[in-house]
């Protein structure tokens, strides 16, 4: 058992997902299993996942090592995963879940989130090529297709029915969609994953989700940290503002509290209540950044870390997809 006990979050389903998580983008294939089986060991029970991370086989059988060494049960465990974007069409979600659900190999799917707000055409999973917003390797072209987000949404629906997910939500989604998806909703919508750290605060779409009893996880909570190693196209924003582990406020508060400026930055989620589900590849770090639940920061501290606000995102098909780019935070 983790000595680091870490809250839980009621989701709108009934279940309870954990409030912080490891993410799992760019956790090497080769290194996914060992890495998640470690993180268990360390305390990590919630494991946030995606079709485009390229490593949901090898995460589940790290999963799987940990239930068959007694280190945890599946129902300790909460995987979150997500639909790409070119599976939109219902036969495809249907298709995609099924997949995914039998590569994780756990039975089923704690949380299935619609990756993004926009249907590209579809390709074959087995000859698609990452990262698969363009239609080929030479990166030519963003081709969508002409697919509503009722149609998905409906579709993630049947996956509850047939047992595949428990819950379902969706990422990089705005309140305007988000109010329109609960016009039709069957069932609730969960979650939201979005991006969100001080550069990036969304105050008013926090609300909106708080209000409608939609639980926000954040990602990418050290903002421009996690986009420094991508190529240019996605890291050149990053690399033209400062480290937010910099930041005056953050290091003075870290000083205070005697945690690191990364702590800093998860509790500012967290005591908000919002879940995170921080990356990182180093024992040291992963147990660090588990630990952010059991300090306080005050009101006044938490609203200086949200003057830093400069409506800057990182995640921005708008920017990267240089030649075609999809403008959907406009
Ligand atoms: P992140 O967790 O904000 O940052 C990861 C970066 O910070 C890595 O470079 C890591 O390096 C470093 N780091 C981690 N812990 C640290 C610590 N305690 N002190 C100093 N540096 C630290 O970034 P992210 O991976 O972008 O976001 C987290 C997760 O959110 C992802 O893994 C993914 O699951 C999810 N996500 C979802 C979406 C979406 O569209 N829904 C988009 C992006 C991310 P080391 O590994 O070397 O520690």
């Amino acid at each position: 058992m983790s000595a680091i006990s870490v809250p839980k979050i009621r989701l709108a389903s009934g279940f309870d997902m954990p409030q912080v998580g490891f993410g799992l983008w760019k956790v090497p294939r080769d290194t996914a299993a060992d890495t998640v089986y470690n993180a268990i060991k360390l305390g990590y029970r919630l494991f946030d996942g995606a079709y485009d991370y390229q490593n949901e086989k090898e995460a589940g059988e790290g999963i799987r090592r940990a239930i068959a060494d007694g280190l945890v049960t599946r129902e300790e465990i909460f995987i979150t995963t997500k639909l790409w974007n070119n599976y939109h069409r219902r036969e495809h979600v249907l298709e995609m879940a099924k997949k995914q659900n039998e590569s994780w190999g756990l039975g089923y799917i704690d949380l299935y989130l619609m990756h993004f707000p926009v249907a590209q055409k579809y390709i074959d999973p087995s000859v698609l090529e990452f990262p698969a917003w363009w239609v080929d390797a030479e990166r030519s072209a963003v081709a969508l297709d002409k697919v509503p987000i009722s149609e998905t949404w409906k579709a993630m629906e049947e996956v509850v029915d047939l047992g595949i997910a428990r819950s379902i939500g969706v990422s990089n989604f705005q309140a305007q969609l988000l109010y329109d998806v609960q016009s039709y909703a069957r069932y609730p919508i969960s979650a939201l994953q979005i991006e969100h750290h001080p550069y990036l605060v969304q105050p008013q779409l926090i609300l909106m989700a708080k209000e409608n009893g939609i639980a926000i996880t954040a990602y990418s909570s050290f903002g421009p940290q996690s986009f420094l190693e991508l190529p240019e196209d996605f890291s050149s924003k990053a690399k033209a503002i400062g480290p937010l582990f910099e930041s005056d406020v953050v290091k003075s508060l870290a000083e205070k509290y005697s945690k690191t400026p990364a702590q800093v930055l998860l509790r500012w989620a967290t005591q908000r209540g919002i879940a995170v589900i921080p990356k990182s590849n180093s024992k040291e770090r992963l147990l660090q950044n588990l630990d952010v639940t059991s300090f306080d920061l005050e009101d006044a501290e938490i609203a200086c870390i949200s003057a830093l606000d400069c409506d800057l995102r990182f995640n921005d098909p708008g920017h990267y997809l240089v030649t075609s780019p999809l403008r959907i935070f406009a």
